[in-house]
């Protein structure tokens, strides 16, 4: 009967338990620091479920093919992107208006625009 319920408290003890994702050390779930390295650790699995974009290549993506919206899909927001795509497409090669547009847009999200369509901030 004893062991019993050792085993199943001991049970109980291992899913109260994480690992670190900086170190990789054991730590308690509940921990928003880890006590070896300090590293704040994600307890909002669902809203951080994906994993962080980079700013750099968001950037990189707008300055080279941000007037065909790539720099939107890569950051999730795809209806931004598509709309920028159809704009430059359906406009942009017959007096460069739809480039114009798209142009100052991408300008305005690159300034402007620092996570992504999850809400994830860029690293
Ligand atoms: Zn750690």
């Amino acid at each position: 009967m004893d062991d019993y319920k050792t085993n199943d408290f001991n049970e109980q003890k291992k899913t109260d338990r994480k690992y670190c994702q900086s170190c990789g050390g054991e730590i308690n779930k509940e921990d928003v620091f880890c006590p070896y390295c300090g590293a704040k650790q994600n307890n909002s699995q669902v809203r951080y479920m994906n994993r962080p974009k980079e700013r750099l290549i968001y950037i990189l993506l707008a300055i080279f093919i941000g007037t065909l919206g790539i720099h939107n899909f890569y950051a999730g927001y795809n209806k931004t992107g598509l709309t920028q795509l159809l704009i430059t497409v359906l406009l942009g090669w017959v007096f460069g208006l739809g480039v114009l547009i798209t142009f100052i847009w991408v300008i305005v999200d690159i300034i402007s625009v620092t996570q992504d369509s999850d809400g994830v901030p860029f690293i």
